[in-house]
């Protein structure tokens, strides 16, 4: 990849705020009774987390994990926990967010993870899913938007810590 890459857009800033209405609104009817504890799986996820949470006018608590990351490269290799989560879960409803979904793995150590800690339920809201490389089943509760084989950046989704300010999502073309 070049240092200046080229970029398409994929969804605008507007496509993105309908989904994440959508996204809230389908969370509001499963959890406004709920008191449930989303956690943000960072740093991907910060933007979309915040847009969300800010449609979520019920009570709720904010968590978010890191884990090691792809750094801009291609496979996501050793996944490890960097920073856990500092509340207690058990017999909590939890609603992991991520940004993206790929191969699955990522998603999958963290499901497996909090599950040890037997919260009342555990769901999977992703921002975007890209299906063409998943390695592992992974069951998406609230899906926004399907995106294709490439790799993609902007609204907080980055590319080597870089294009995190786009308001809408693009795909980085590879010639
Ligand atoms: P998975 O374990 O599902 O293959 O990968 C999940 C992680 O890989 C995401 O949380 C993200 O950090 C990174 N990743 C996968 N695909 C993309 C992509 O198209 N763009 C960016 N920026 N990161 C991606």
């Amino acid at each position: 990849m070049s240092s200046e890459p080229r970029l398409t857009l994929l969804f605008t800033g507007d496509e993105i705020a309908a989904t994440v209405r959508r996204l809230a609104s389908e969370i509001r009817r499963d959890y406004q009774d709920k008191h449930p504890i989303l956690i943000g799986v960072l740093k991907g996820s910060f933007m979309f987390m915040a847009d969300l949470i800010r449609l979520l006018d019920f009570p709720l608590e904010v968590e978010f994990i890191r884990l090691s990351s792809y750094g801009g490269g291609k496979s996501p290799g050793r996944i490890k926990l960097l920073q856990g989560v500092q509340a207690r879960i058990k017999d909590r409803y939890v609603l992991v967010i991520e940004d993206i979904i790929d191969t699955g793995l990522t998603t999958a150590f963290v499901l497996d993870y909090l599950k040890q800690k037997s919260s009342a339920s555990l769901r999977l809201c992703t921002l975007t899913d890209k299906p063409a490389r998943r390695k592992v089943t992974v069951r998406i509760d609230y899906l926004g938007l399907t995106v294709p084989n490439k790799f993609i950046v902007g609204y907080g989704i980055d590319w080597n810590e870089r294009f995190r300010y786009l308001p809408g999502i693009y795909a980085i073309e590879e010639d």
